[in-house]
């Protein structure tokens, strides 16, 4: 209960100089303010059990990250941040999201023909379905896969493995606008 507070403060005291703090605690008490919240205060613990601080930077990078709701770029991402804060520079960008990955708050995804895409690894399924037509991107709910990490390690003897599974193919859309272009392809 006490380091709860104690969290609660230091964000209070990161959000007064903050230029989002407004829409922070404005959008506090809709479902994404709440997700906003835990996905901070649980950035903050894991941050703090490493012995790092949850910086303004660093606290700025993870709002922008967790708002999109969407992969962004390293370039997105720049311009997000800069819009709030012109002076965070590229470079500091760079190294925060580096220590986020590494931290597992933040996830960076390597999708067919992409540059790097970046998400918040908070409670997200790891999977995505690519079409190959309009890049449209869908997270593939992971319950799908059954215990197939638990049976990769009892068979390979393979350990503490993160599974990214990427199925490529066409969305329903491009596949129907394909069938009418091309009648009788074969994709
Ligand atoms: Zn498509
Ligand atoms: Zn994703």
């Amino acid at each position: 209960m006490r380091n709860q507070r104690r969290n609660d403060l230091l964000l209070y005291k990161l959000t007064l100089y903050q230029s989002d703090a407004r829409i922070w605690l404005r959008n506090d008490s809709n479902e994404q303010g709440l997700r906003m919240h835990h996905y901070v205060n649980s950035s903050n613990e894991t941050l703090r059990k490493r012995g790092y601080r949850l910086t303004p930077q660093r606290y700025m990078i993870l709002s922008v990250i967790q708002e999109a709701e969407e992969h962004l770029s390293i370039d997105q991402i720049t311009e997000r941040v800069q819009k709030r804060n012109p002076y965070v520079s590229l470079s500091t960008i760079y190294r925060t999201l580096e220590l986020l990955r590494e931290l597992g708050l933040v996830r960076e995804n390597h999708l067919p023909g992409e540059q790097p895409h970046y998400e918040a690894a908070a409670g997200k399924a790891h999977h995505h379905l690519v079409c190959r037509q309009c890049r449209a991107i869908t997270h593939l709910d992971d319950t799908l896969l059954g215990n197939l990490n638990e049976q990769l390690q009892e068979q390979y003897h393979f350990h503490g493995l993160t599974l990214d599974l990427v199925a490529t193919g066409y969305c329903n859309t491009c596949w129907n606008s394909l069938e009418h272009e091309l009648p009788g392809k074969q994709v």
